[in-house]
This record gives C-alpha cells, structure tokens and sequence, in this order.
C-alpha cells in the first residue's frame, strides 16, 4: 500500500505550483459580453479571472454566467451580449488564496472548484491555482515515494 506523508506534501509552495498572472488569460470588468464570451471560447477555458486596471481581482466570469444572463424568456437575447457588461454578470463570491498558502490550504481550495486565483495582501492578482497543478504534485509524490 502506498502511504502519502503529509509532511512531505507540504514543501510545495504556492509560487512553485500556480499558473502566474502573465500566463493566465484574463478579462476586465467593463468589457462588454461577448468580449468576454470570445476569451472563453478561443481559450477554451470554463471561467477566467475578471481584473481592474490595477491588476486587482474583482470576480471570476464563466461561460455558464453568460449562458444564463442571455436566456430570456422564451429564447436567447443576443442582445445582451453586447449590451451587459463582465462586471453585471461575473461572480463575485470567490474563494482566493495568499501567496504564502500551504500545499493543505491549496488542496482544500480545489476540491470545489477547478481553479482558485491566488492575490496578494493588497488584492493584487498573482496568479492561478488549478485542480490540475495540485493533483499533478500528488501523483508525482506518490510515484516518488512508491519507488524509493
Ligand atoms: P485545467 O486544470 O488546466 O483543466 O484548468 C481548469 C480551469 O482553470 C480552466 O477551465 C480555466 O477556467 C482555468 N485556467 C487554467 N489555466 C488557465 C489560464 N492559463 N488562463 C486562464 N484560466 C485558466
């Protein structure tokens, strides 16, 4: 039986494991829509991070948000597209991380979303943690340990 020591886990730092914020595809909160629709779709991701001006993180906008905000009552409102704004649909209540997070912190982050962004003490935006980055760690830990 594989046995996976915590403590070992633990060595992984955030900024060794997150996606860094000039690698991370973003929108911003007054960009229309389907501005926002086009990252989605061409990045092929399910949700990105929405920032300010500043680089601050302000919500998190998925394809799902804007499905759902197009759907009237009877059909879709292509309208609406470029009519609303990233900031009157994204999603606000997020869970974030510090960039001094424990490998712990991280993994309970994950387990209910596929990615969680990870700011700083000011809510500058640094990066991404995904669910991909911490399972990856895990198997390669497992594997280590399993061979020695
Ligand atoms: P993955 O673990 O690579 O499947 O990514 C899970 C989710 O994290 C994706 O669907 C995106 O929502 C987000 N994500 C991963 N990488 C990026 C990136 N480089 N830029 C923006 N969002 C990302």
């Amino acid at each position: 039986m594989i046995s996976v020591q915590k403590e070992g886990l633990e060595k992984y730092s955030m900024q060794e494991m997150m996606i860094p914020s000039e690698k991370v595809a973003h929108v911003q909160g007054g960009n229309p829509m389907e501005h926002a629709l086009l990252v989605l779709v061409k990045s092929g991701y399910s949700a990105v991070p929405v920032l300010d001006a500043e680089y601050k993180l302000k919500g998190i906008i998925s394809k799902t948000n804007i499905i759902e905000n197009m759907l009237g009552v009877e059909q879709f409102e292509l309208d609406c597209l470029s009519e609303m704004t990233v900031e009157e649909v994204m999603n606000t209540d997020i869970p974030y991380l510090k960039p001094e997070a424990t490998f712990s912190d991280g993994l309970h982050s994950v387990i209910d979303h596929p990615f969680v962004c990870v700011i700083d003490e000011k809510g500058y935006f640094e990066g991404i943690l995904t669910r991909r980055a911490i399972l990856k760690r895990i198997n390669q830990h497992i594997h280590t340990n399993h061979e020695s």
